[in-house]
């Protein structure tokens, strides 16, 4: 079991090598995802299992749970098995749990692959809604399950096209392109009203 402390990885330099800053990048994703969905349940994410073995990746997403504050965010891989803790992870900036209670609408479950959510957690979040939204995506039966109103969706939507037309990296814009194009394709006009 992994037993680590949010505190270590927040300020990362930008020249830490690639390792520790991927392990960070891990590890700050395990507590959006564990922030962003409903405490004391352990539910499954679409964030992917780090391990290797046999050199060949795991496909297991990982399990998070949030207990109380002050106690440690828990996770495991649901294939491997593989598992840790966080501690120190209250009101850090990847702490996305709600202030306010949640708006109620209409809410849709989209089924989307592994590929757009992983593209979508790249964004650089306009706001904390969105980002709870995507970290709160969840794992089921090989797809990733996004539940949005149709005004999360539009914004979303928004959010995906601007940071796109921005983006003068060749292969995330592509990555961009193709995260719009399935939420355009699971939301189009004609299913939406
Ligand atoms: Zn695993």
């Amino acid at each position: 079991m992994y037993v680590t402390d949010l505190q270590h990885f927040l300020d990362m330099p930008p020249d830490a090598p690639g390792p520790a800053r991927r392990l960070a990048e891990h590890l700050r994703g395990i507590v959006r995802a564990a922030t962003a969905g409903d405490a004391q349940v352990a539910w499954e994410s679409a964030l992917p299992c780090r391990r290797r073995p046999a050199n060949r990746r795991c496909p297991g997403r990982l399990i998070v749970q949030r207990g109380e504050p002050g106690s440690p965010i828990a996770w495991r891989c649901s294939t491997c098995g593989d598992d840790g803790v966080i501690s120190n992870w209250e009101e850090s900036p990847f702490d996305l749990r709600r202030r306010r209670p949640a708006l109620v609408g209409a809410v849709h479950q989209l089924v989307l692959s592994y590929q757009t959510a992983s593209a979508l957690r790249e964004l650089l979040f306009p706001d904390t809604e969105l980002e709870r939204l995507v970290f709160g995506i969840r794992a089921h039966s090989g797809d990733a399950i996004l539940a949005v109103t149709d005004e999360q969706l539009d914004e979303l939507t928004d959010a995906v096209a601007a940071e796109a037309n921005h983006e003068s990296n060749r292969r995330r814009r592509q990555r961009l392109d193709a995260a719009y194009d399935a939420l355009n394709a699971v939301t189009g006009p004609a299913d939406r009203r």
